[in-house]
């Protein structure tokens, strides 16, 4: 078997022809071939699809010396071999979000049977939860679009993008497209699922769980632990000590209590660089035109995608992050009185809207360097926004009116599709000046690069303050906490940034599990 790279055509029934044509072979030549990964290139007068081919040929030798050939490497996921370490209680995850499914999912697929423990309710009733605080303001502290079966990538675009080559990547998307996702996830370049179809992926991966002797407990909260000898020993769920000896600990960059308990017992952790801003948005229609011009109204195209940096002369790094073409603006927060947006999208993209996240870096230089004081930055950006617009409104801005320091009085072409309502602020006032500066800058570069980003209406909601973890838990080689025992991963320890990094964090936790413990002895 060989991998083809820059197998160029327009339409996907060409391929053949074009993989024959660049190897020069003959079709009975061609033993069978399958995508593996698809791209577009609309650099040239004309759209290309740009394909990578794994194929089988009667002889392969004779083309392996083409620069675009290599023989095919073996991406298949390798289980661990399990460990001979005697294990007293069964492994038990916290958290279900992408890390924590990984996580129990390996370790069920290995045979050991996890007790999963996830804060917020069931995705079918999170969905009711968050349905009602979208329509009403009535916000729900343990489930929401953070908290909850499916963790905080349930309501999103679902984007499945990784420049990782680990095997577990692939595993991942396999299994995604196992519990329902399209198969096209396992070739795009730029994959994305789609709030919609998640939910049902979710639903399936916890009965899979369940079939292979998982348990799970939902509304259910990791409250404290206790420790023997540095060994994790006892954890309290909800209002129930039980004995747990190895926890892998998956909870998300929202659950600012859970990490506070664990530093008062004695979890070393470390404040972690991290961005803030706001969410930028724009006519879809706009954004198509702007970005593929000749193409803007192609198919095969559109909706249009779009990625800007920029460094400000205060060496502020900003940059445009998880942008959702054809979504929505959301509410995202977690706890009361706290106002934090982000974006979704449906699996079709259809919304009228593009909305991406337009963020500054932040830094000890920004808050101090004593722990959880990015994190109280955070939060205390996060209540000065909700009481800027008050009851869980969005603060909006046209970017224009930014610019020039002063309050909007009337919507452009773009209508805001946050669903709580809007308050127009100046959001000169809610950022320090440093973030303010190069967010400034960033837009006058951008509208420069891309004319029309700012001019075309473009509207900045606030605030984005939820892209990254504020703290990193530290872990060892072994990916445990220097409480042994306790194996912190995904986003919230700061060890990921996104659904697929979580979901691959996720599983070398349990692979730290597994290739150091046998099975318990229930589960034999
Ligand atoms: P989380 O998904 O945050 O899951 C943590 C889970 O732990 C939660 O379910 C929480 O309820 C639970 N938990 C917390 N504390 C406790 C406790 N004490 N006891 C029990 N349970 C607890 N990333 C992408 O790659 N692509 C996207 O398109 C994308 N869009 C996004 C859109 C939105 C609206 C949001 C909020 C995020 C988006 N992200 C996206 C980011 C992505 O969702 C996260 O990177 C990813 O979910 C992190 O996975 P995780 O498993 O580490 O943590």
């Amino acid at each position: 078997m060989i991998r083809v790279f820059q197998v160029k055509c327009a339409y996907e029934n060409e391929v053949e022809a074009q993989l024959i044509k660049k190897l020069h072979i003959k079709k009975e030549d061609l033993l069978g071939y399958t995508i593996h990964r698809r791209s577009v290139d609309a650099r040239h007068q004309k759209v290309l699809f740009s394909y990578v081919i794994d194929c089988s040929l009667k002889n392969e030798k004779k083309v392996l010396k083409h620069k675009d050939v290599q023989p095919c490497p073996d991406e298949t996921y390798h289980f661990v071999s399990s460990g001979t370490r005697i294990m007293n209680t069964r492994p038990v995850v916290v958290g279900f979000g992408p890390a924590g499914m990984f996580a129990s999912l390996i370790l069920a697929e290995a045979g050991y049977q996890p007790i999963v423990v996830e804060r917020g309710s069931m995705v079918s009733l999170r969905k009711e939860k968050v349905d009602t605080f979208w329509q009403t303001g009535k916000l729900d502290p343990e489930c929401n679009v953070q908290f909850g079966e499916g963790g905080a990538g349930a309501f999103s675009d679902g984007k499945l993008t990784t420049r990782s080559k680990d095997s577990r990547a692939r595993k991942v998307l396999e299994e995604l497209v196992d519990f329902g996702a399209k198969e096209d996830i396992l070739i795009d370049a730029h994959p994305h699922i789609g709030t919609d179809a998640f939910l049902k992926i979710i639903e399936n991966c916890r009965k899979k769980i369940i079939d292979l002797g998982g348990t799970f407990y939902f509304d259910t909260c990791l409250k404290d632990i206790k420790t023997k000898q540095n060994k994790l020993a006892e954890i309290k769920i909800n209002d129930t000590w039980i004995p747990c000896e190895n926890m892998i600990l998956t909870i998300g960059h929202s659950a600012t209590d859970t990490i506070r308990m664990l530093h008062q017992n004695g979890v070393m952790m470390e404040n972690k660089p991290y961005a803030i801003g706001v969410r930028i948005e724009h006519k879809q229609e706009y954004i198509n035109r702007a970005m593929l011009k000749d193409y803007a109204t192609d198919p095969r195209l559109i909706p249009a995608r779009y990625q800007l940096t920029h460094t400000a002369s205060n060496n502020k790094g900003v940059y445009t992050f998880c942008m959702c073409p054809g979504g929505y603006v959301i509410p995202s927060s977690s706890s009361k009185e706290k106002l934090v947006v982000n974006g979704m999208s449906y699996a079709s993209r259809s919304g009228e809207n593009a909305n991406s996240a337009l963020l500054v870096q932040v830094n000890e230089e920004d808050y101090g360097n004593e722990l959880f004081a990015g994190l109280q930055y955070q939060e205390d950006l996060e209540i000065k926004a909700y009481h800027m617009a008050g009851d869980y409104k969005v603060c909006l801005q046209l970017a224009k009116d930014y610019l020039e320091n002063k309050v909007s009085v009337r919507l452009d072409d773009v209508k805001p599709t946050y669903a709580l309502g809007y308050q127009f602020v100046d959001l000169n006032e809610l950022f320090d000046p440093a973030i303010n500066q190069a967010l400034h800058e960033a837009l006058i570069v951008f509208e420069k690069r891309v004319p029309g980003f700012v001019s075309e209406g473009a509207l900045l909601s606030a605030v984005e303050s939820r892209s990254s973890s504020s703290v990193r838990i530290i872990r060892d080689h072994d990916l445990q906490s220097n409480i042994q025992g306790i194996y912190p991963g995904g986003e919230g320890a700061g060890y990921a940034g996104g659904i697929m990094t979580s979901a691959i964090d996720g599983i070398k936790c349990a692979e730290s599990i597994i290739c150091r413990y046998q099975k318990h002895d229930t589960m034999k």
